[in-house]
C-alpha cells in the first residue's frame, strides 16, 4: 500500500504530527492509500517555502511556465485510462466520467498553458505629450487553494494551472475524500519540471489545514471550491485580513421544458445532467421544470429511463451510476429524501439505500425523482445527490420564474424549438452559465465558469477569465518628453 506524506519544497515529507489516515473506494470500502495528515505547522512550512520559491517563480519565464504544463498534460494523456481509474476509484464516479475528469484537467492546462504567451495587458496614450500608458499583469505572491472532491484532477487543475502560469507560488489542499488524486497530480506537476517551493500541498482536515492556510498572513489570495457553508466562512474570516477570494460554491440548476421541445433529446439531456456523478456536481441538474401540455408524456419517459438505469461497479464500463462519495454523502442525501416525502411530495421512483451482493460494501442510492411543488425544502436547497424534482409550469414565464426562485445562480438550461424564447432565456435565466437544447453540465474550459447569487462572489474560473483570479493589474506611466509634466494640471 503507497504512502504519501505532504509534498512541501519540493520533498515528501511526513507532517508534523507524524500521523496519517486512509482514503478509500467509496464503491466496496478498499484502501487505496494512507496519507499525511496535515497541521498548521506543516501549514507554516509549505507557505514559508513558497515565499521563498516566489523570486525565481516570478522571473521564470511565463512562456516557460507553459511548458511544464505542457509537459503535465502531456504526461495526463499519455496516462489517460489508468488515472481515469484513480478517479473512479477514490471518488466512485462511473469510468467514462473518470476519465472525463482527467480529460477535462488535460483540456485545461493546455489551455493556461498558452496564457504564457499571452498574459495581455493594454497600452493607451497618455492625456499628456510624449507619454505611454500601459498595464501589466503580475502574479499576487503565494495563493491558497482549497478544492472539492467531485472533480478531484479537474478542480485542482483549473487553479493550480491558472495560479501557477501567472507566477504565483501556492499552498494546495485537496478534499480530504481524494488526496491520493491529488498526490498524483503533484507528482506529474513535478516530473514535469516544476521548481521545489513552487506548489506545495498539505493534506489534511478543513478544521486543521483550511483554516491554518484562510488565516496565514502570507497567503494574500485564497481560491476555493466547495459548498455555501464553507464558502461563507472563508470569505468572512479573509475579509478582516483583506484578502482576495475566490468562490465557487454551491447550485440548484434548473433545466426547463417546454411544450415544443424535442422530448426523447430533453429526457436524454436530464438523466445525464441529474444522475450523471450521481448527482454529485455543481452543474446537476436537481430541477425539472415542464411546461403543463407536456408534463405527462415527459414524466412517463424519464421515469421508464430512470428505472432502467445501471446502478453498480463504477469501474464496469455498462453501469449508468455509482455510489456517492461517502457515508456522510449518503445519510445526507438520504435525509433529504426523507424531508421531500415529509413535506409532500410524491415520491416517483428510486430514493433507497440500496442493499444486497455489492451494494452491501458500497454507499449506493436508487436515483430518486419526486413530483414536486416549487417552494418545497427539496426545491430549494442543494442536496448534491441522484435526486431530481419534477415542477409543472403554465407557460414560459412562471417557468423562468421558477427556475430563477432560488439562492444559487450557477447552471441552467432550457429545451425549446423556438428560437425568439432561446434567446429570451439566455437573459432571463439567472445563471452564470445557460445551455440551450443541453443539460446543465458539461462545461468546456475555454468558456468562463462561475456563478451568481450564493453560487460565487463574481470571479470567474476556466476561459479568458481564469487569469483575473491570479493576477494584480499594475498601471504603468512612462513619461519620454524629458520635462516634469503634471497631470490633471495645466501648463502655466
Ligand atoms: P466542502 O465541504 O465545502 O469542502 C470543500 C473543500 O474545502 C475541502 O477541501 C474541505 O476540506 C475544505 N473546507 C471545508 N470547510 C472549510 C473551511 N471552513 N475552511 C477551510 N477549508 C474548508 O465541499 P465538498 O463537500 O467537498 O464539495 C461539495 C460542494 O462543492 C457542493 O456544494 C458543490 O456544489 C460545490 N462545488 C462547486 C463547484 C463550482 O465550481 N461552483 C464545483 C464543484 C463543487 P475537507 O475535505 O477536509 O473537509
Amino acid at each position: 500500500m503507497r504512502e504519501y506524506g505532504l509534498y512541501i519544497n519540493g520533498e515528501w515529507i511526513k507532517s508534523a504530527t507524524g500521523r496519517s489516515f486512509m482514503t478509500k473506494n467509496p464503491a466496496n470500502g478498499e484502501t487505496l492509500a494512507f496519507i499525511a495528515q496535515g497541521v498548521k505547522k506543516d501549514v507554516d512550512k509549505a507557505a514559508e517555502a513558497s515565499i521563498k520559491s516566489l523570486p525565481m517563480w516570478k522571473k521564470f519565464p511565463p512562456p516557460k511556465r507553459g511548458e511544464i504544463l505542457l509537459k503535465a498534460a502531456a504526461t495526463m494523456r499519455r496516462r489517460k485510462d489508468e488515472l481515469g481509474e484513480m478517479v473512479t476509484k477514490e471518488m466512485g464516479k462511473v469510468i467514462a466520467e473518470g476519465k472525463g475528469d482527467v480529460q477535462e484537467a488535460i483540456d485545461f492546462l493546455e489551455y493556461i498553458a498558452g496564457e504564457g504567451r499571452r498574459l495581455l495587458g493594454e497600452t493607451t496614450p497618455s492625456e499628456l505629450p510624449n507619454k505611454i500608458c500601459l498595464t501589466l499583469r503580475q502574479p499576487i505572491g503565494v495563493v491558497g487553494c482549497i478544492t472539492p472532491w467531485n472533480f478531484p484532477m479537474a478542480v485542482p487543475c483549473w487553479k493550480l494551472g491558472a495560479a501557477l502560469i501567472a507566477g504565483n507560488a501556492v499552498v494546495f489542499k485537496p478534499a480530504t475524500l481524494t488526496p491520493l488524486c491529488a498526490a498524483t497530480l503533484i507528482e506529474i506537476l513535478e516530473e514535469a519540471g516544476l521548481p521545489p517551493g513552487v506548489l506545495n500541498m498539505v493534506t489534511g482536515s478543513a478544521e486543521e489545514v483550511g483554516e491554518a492556510i484562510v488565516q496565514h498572513p502570507q497567503i494574500r489570495s485564497l481560491s476555493f471550491t466547495g459548498g455555501v457553508a464553507a464558502g461563507k466562512d472563508i470569505y468572512s474570516k479573509a475579509a478582516s485580513l483583506l484578502k482576495r477570494v475566490g468562490l465557487e460554491l454551491g447550485g440548484k440548476n434548473p433545466q426547463i421544458v417546454m411544450d415544443d421541445a424535442h422530448i426523447e433529446l430533453a429526457v436524454e439531456g436530464v438523466l445525464f445532467g441529474a444522475f450523471g456523478t450521481s448527482g454529485q456536481r455543481c452543474t446537476a441538474t436537481s430541477r425539472l421544470i415542464v411546461h403543463e401540455k407536456v408534463f405527462p408524456e415527459v414524466k412517463e419517459r424519464i421515469l421508464e429511463r430512470t428505472k432502467a438505469l445501471k446502478i453498480g461497479d463504477p469501474l464496469d464500463p455498462k453501469i449508468d451510476v455509482g455510489p456517492v462519495a461517502s457515508q456522510e454523502q449518503e445519510k445526507k442525501i438520504l435525509s433529504y429524501i426523507n424531508i421531500g416525502k415529509k413535506e409532500g411530495a410524491g415520491l416517483l421512483c428510486g430514493g433507497k439505500k440500496l442493499k444486497g451482493g455489492i451494494y452491501d460494501e458500497g454507499f449506493f442510492i436508487a436515483p430518486a425523482i419526486f413530483e414536486a411543488q416549487h417552494g418545497m425544502r427539496i426545491t430549494k436547497e442543494e442536496i448534491f445527490g441522484p435526486v431530481l424534482s419534477l415542477i409543472k409550469a403554465k407557460d414560459y414565464e412562471e417557468a423562468i420564474a421558477v427556475a430563477n426562485d432560488v439562492e444559487y445562480g450557477l447552471s441552467s438550461s432550457i429545451y425549446t424549438k423556438n428560437v425568439y424564447l432561446s434567446f429570451q432565456a439566455m437573459q432571463d435565466l439567472e445563471a452564470g452559465v445557460t445551455y440551450i437544447n443541453a443539460p446543465t453540465i458539461g462545461a468546456e474550459v475555454h468558456l468562463p465558469f462561475g456563478g451568481l447569487k450564493n453560487t460565487g462572489n463574481g470571479i470567474r474560473e476556466a476561459g479568458s477569465e481564469a487569469i483575473h483570479e491570479f493576477t494584480e493589474i499594475k498601471s504603468v506611466f512612462v513619461d519620454y518628453s524629458g520635462r516634469l509634466q503634471k497631470a490633471q494640471i495645466a501648463a502655466s
